[in-house]
């Protein structure tokens, strides 16, 4: 899982008592990619990253903790926090409670109408009405019997009337007349979100008032369920938001994504088609199953991966040979911007981190490098012993740098190559890796 992937990822990166802003943007890209995977908004997943990131560092890691563990507890309680940190009631202060299903066909409202009963009826010691007033089609309200039935649930119903709103205040009366503490209103739904079905749910709304008014959303659909769930809450303002077929391994994302975008509580969810499977929704829960959910690839691999391993081989042998060159530094450059950025890299050497902490790396810092090199001729590359002042007057020209940067360059060419020399022995071999050499 994600807690055991970042400590290995930790583990192997560093060995310091702090996390270091390079390693903490190393394993946060990993986060992210876990949250798209899960199904969340690009942005809110970026978004929630930065702010981790700006919690993570400098933070000092307790004795008894693995920085991987304390970064995925971070994430973790950033994450249950945006999910709306506490379990979110739900209001049954009514004589009698009136609670309004919302949503688009499909979503599971009479499904979960019946759920919802039955909970109420067997957890809550209330005595529940149900109400069809989805008028369009003559089988949802037989639906809704056939799942009052198989609770022991009433059924209020008026199959000739065409007026959802009348039959909503009419169910009100009954209920009231009869003793019925709960009336769950069950409405009709359109495949996709239009006029005429928000104009009908309004109507409905604002003549009966509910207690609460839950909107049902299909957690399989991703996405779409954030502008669905936008799209209803300019029209309701509802109370809570109900999170279906969550049941097996659908992707929770979305949840984050609702929750962020209309800023209400997502209230239950359904993991099933049965009439008892409904759950409380539980912030920390979420936050556990959408961090499992995205596969993790630690940094390392990923670095591993992208290193071309018969590259590397042959750069070692031309080190050993004194023949590493211009050309060969450029292809190293080459190989460390496939990686990402400088500051990724730089956070993968050991010990590196804490040097460069202060050091401002921009991600274009190869650009004058490599405008250098490209004006250089091709025996200066491979000896760049020949490079005279002359020369290197020439270069800084032709490639519109100073020439302090040319020999900067040098300088540092010269620095690396005797590094690399230094780094032949088994110690060095990871480093070697890492820098693709
Ligand atoms: P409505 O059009 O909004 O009333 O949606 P329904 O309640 O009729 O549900 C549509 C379909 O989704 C039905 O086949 C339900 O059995 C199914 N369904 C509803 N909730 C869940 C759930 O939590 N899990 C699963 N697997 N299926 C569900
Ligand atoms: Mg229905």
């Amino acid at each position: 899982n994600l807690s055991d992937k970042l400590d290995k990822a930790f583990h192997i990166l560093k060995g310091h008592g702090k996390i270091t802003e390079v390693n903490v943007a190393d394993t946060l890209k990993e986060v992210r990619r876990a949250l798209l995977d899960a199904d969340v908004n690009f942005k809110i997943a970026k978004d929630f990253t930065t702010r981790v990131k700006e919690k993570a560092i400098g933070q000092d890691v307790l004795t008894t903790l693995q920085p991987g563990q304390l970064l995925v507890k971070l994430v973790k309680d950033e994450l249950t926090e945006l999910m709306g940190g506490d379990v979110a009631g739900i209001n049954l202060s009514g004589t009698p409670s009136v609670i309004l299903m919302s949503g688009l066909q499909g979503s599971g409202k009479t499904t979960f109408s019946g759920k919802l009963a039955n909970y109420l009826l067997t957890k809550k010691n209330k005595k529940p009405l149900l109400v069809a007033c989805d008028i369009y089609r003559p089988a949802a309200i037989q639906q809704l019997y056939v799942v009052g039935d198989s609770i022991g649930v009433e059924v209020y119903s008026e199959p000739e009337n065409k007026n959802p709103v009348e039959i909503a205040q009419n169910a009100i009366k009954h209920a009231k007349a009869n003793g019925f503490n709960v009336v769950i209103v069950d409405t009709a739904g359109r495949l996709a979100v239009d006029k005429e079905m928000m104009e009908e749910i309004a109507r409905v709304h604002k003549a009966i008032q509910p207690q609460e008014t839950l909107f049902v959303v299909d957690a399989m659909t991703g996405q779409d369920a954030v502008n669905t769930a936008k799209a209803f809450n300019d029209i309701l303002n509802f109370d809570g938001v109900i999170l279906t077929k969550l049941d097996g391994d659908t992707r929770g994302g979305a949840a984050l994504s609702i929750k962020t975008v209309v800023n209400k509580p997502i209230k239950f969810v359904g993991t099933g088609e049965k009439m008892d499977a409904i759950d409380v929704f539980y912030p920390v829960r979420m936050a556990e199953r959408i961090l499992g959910m995205g596969d993790v690839v630690s940094l390392v691999e990923r670095a591993q991966e992208q290193f071309d391993e018969e590259e590397a081989r042959k750069i070692q042998k031309k080190i050993a040979k004194n023949e590493f060159g211009f050309d060969d530094f450029l292809s190293q450059i080459q190989q460390v911007k496939k990686m990402g950025n400088m500051k990724d890299l730089v956070g993968m050497i050991p010990g590196a981190s804490k040097a460069m902490k202060d050091v401002e790396i921009e991600d274009d810092a190869f650009k004058h490098i490599e405008a250098i090199i490209h004006s250089m001729t091709p025996i200066e590359r491979s000896k760049p012993a020949v490079i005279d002042v002359k020369r290197k007057a020439r270069i800084a020209k032709g490639s519109g740098t100073k020439i302090e940067q040319v020999n900067q360059l040098m300088k540092q060419f010269e620095q690396m190559s005797k590094m690399m020399k230094m780094m032949q022995g088994p110690g060095g071999k990871n480093l070697m890796k890492m820098m693709g050499g």
